[in-house]
């Protein structure tokens, strides 16, 4: 390795990084550079939906070296996450490793590493007391979960956001099962035996209707002393309808798929108070020894060091080509961008936007490597799909809208098209087909002692 000081290059090999992540670098010497002389220094942070899009367009090109950093050393398909918190997936199933998607291409290289900061101006990212220069920089760190203020609230009402989250909630699951069982108590039972569900959105609906699934047909046969189908599920949402991203018609047909799997949809229904007890909605208190937080989100913190105002969710607004304004080299996109539409309105948060931003944002990266011109955003919508317990499923594509069956097959299929890794594909399917033909959840233990910690 070539030592550097001014403007010369610090000419890094793959795993360089971690060299300088492995030994304390004071902060005023010069960043690592890890691109070869003559490359482009590409950047990237964050390797989920829209970073890794991006990463795939640049890896392989002769002209551009792409280091990526995530925090995770893997992939999640956050789509499916409901399915690994009510215990019809492995957590393996849905994440794939970052490394193991670029092993063919040599351009590009991979650390784990937590970002602390960017200098937009200066083009270094920091990590701990290490910094790292970059010529063009994609910031695509995501979002995470917004508890309103009450970020106390976590504790008793977990998201769903991350494996490790979703692990947690499947042990509070099964733990509140098991502790029912146990129960001589009618009204703590009853409370174990009481699912809430906060907030009403795709994810929400999917908790609700695959938890009520587990009661009524998972579990009905393991339990001696409780009936598992009596147990409660209680979707709350705080406007008057669920599903609002979603057309009157197909929301109200998603509530009724879920009244009839049992689980009491309570909109117009404002969690006032979180705690170790249950809920206070509109005045009453809800006795549940299970709540869950799929209500509201807010973007990576690191949008707030980008040096332009956010909006009240966190997000960075960008310029027609993802550009973060006044820093040409330096993109936003995914959950953490605000991109205004041409046709109006905000691109919404989801995975297919992300990755048609990761996209565009490397196609512009290599049209300014390459003297050409940019291109705007343009968003394809493709839809919006959410899945309600086994066979049910709502579809709002460009053109048709679906409920039921279809729809729920269509989910299905997507789902599938769109996991990464044919491995993982391999093996959802073959669960998801356990699961149909057998109504049974293969992942549901609880492993070491988690069953002690309070449900
Ligand atoms: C439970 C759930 C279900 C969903 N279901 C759907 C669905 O059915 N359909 C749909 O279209 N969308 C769905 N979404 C939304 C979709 O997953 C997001 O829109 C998409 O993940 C956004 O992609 P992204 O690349 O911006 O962020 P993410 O996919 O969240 O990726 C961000 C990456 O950045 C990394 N990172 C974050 N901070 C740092 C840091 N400081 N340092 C280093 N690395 C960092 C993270 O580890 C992660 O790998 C769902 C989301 C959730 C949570």
């Amino acid at each position: 390795m070539s030592g550097a000081c001014g403007n010369a290059r610090l000419i890094g090999k793959p795993g360089e990084l971690a060299f300088y992540m492995a030994t304390a670098q004071p902060l005023e010497q010069p960043p690592v550079v890890l691109a070869p002389a003559g490359k482009a220094n590409v950047v990237l942070l964050g390797a989920g939906f829209a970073g890794l899009e991006a990463a795939k367009k640049l890896a392989g090109q002769a002209d551009v070296h792409l280091t990526i950093i995530d925090r995770r050393n893997y992939h999640l398909f956050q789509p499916l996450l409901y399915q690994v918190a009510t215990a019809g997936l492995d957590s393996s199933s849905i994440a794939a490793p970052i490394r193991a998607q670029f092993e063919r291409a040599p351009n590009v290289e991979v650390h784990l590493a937590d970002v602390d900061a960017i200098d937009a101006d200066r083009k270094i990212i920091q990590s701990g007391p290490r910094r790292v220069a970059f010529d063009y920089l994609i910031v695509a760190t995501g979002a995470t979960h917004n508890y309103f203020g009450h970020p106390e609230w976590e504790a008793y009402a977990p998201g769903l956001k991350t494996l490790e989250q979703a692990v947690e909630i499947r042990r509070r699951i099964l733990v509140a099962f098991e502790r029912a069982e146990n129960e001589p108590d009618e009204a703590l039972r009853t409370a174990y035996l009481t699912f809430v569900i906060v907030g009403g959105g795709p994810t929400g609906v999917e908790l609700a209707g695959a938890i009520a699934d587990i009661g009524r047909t998972v579990l009905t046969r393991d339990f001696r002393r409780i009936d598992p189908a009596s147990a409660r599920v209680l979707l709350c949402q705080s406007p008057p309808r669920i599903l609002p991203q979603f057309e009157d018609r197909l929301a109200a047909k998603a509530a009724r798929a879920l009244a009839q799997l049992g689980v009491e949809v309570m909109t117009s229904t404002r969690v006032q108070h979180v705690d170790a007890d249950g809920v206070v909605t509109n005045g009453t208190r809800i006795a549940a020894k299970t709540v869950l937080w799929a209500a509201g989100v807010t973007s990576s913190a690191l949008g707030k060091q980008l040096g332009v105002t956010v909006d009240h969710a966190g997000r960075v607004p960008v310029s027609p080509d993802l550009s973060l304004p006044g820093h040409p080299n330096v993109f936003v996109v995914g959950d953490l961008a605000r991109v205004e539409l041409p046709s109006g309105g905000l691109a919404p948060g989801l995975a297919a936007v992300a990755m048609q931003e990761g996209r565009t944002a490397a196609h512009n990266i290599l049209a300014s490597v390459r003297g050409r011109e940019r291109n705007p955003f343009h968003y394809h919508d493709k839809g919006m799909l959410a899945t309600i317990g086994k066979h049910r499923a709502v579809a709002q594509l460009k053109h048709v809208r679906m409920c039921g069956y279809i729809a729920w097959w269509l989910w299905l299929f997507v789902h599938l098209l769109f996991l990464v890794g044919v491995r993982n594909r391999i093996r959802v399917f073959r669960d998801w087909s356990w699961s149909y033909l057998f109504s049974k959840r293969g992942s549901r233990l609880i492993t070491s002692c988690e069953w002690r910690l309070e449900a």
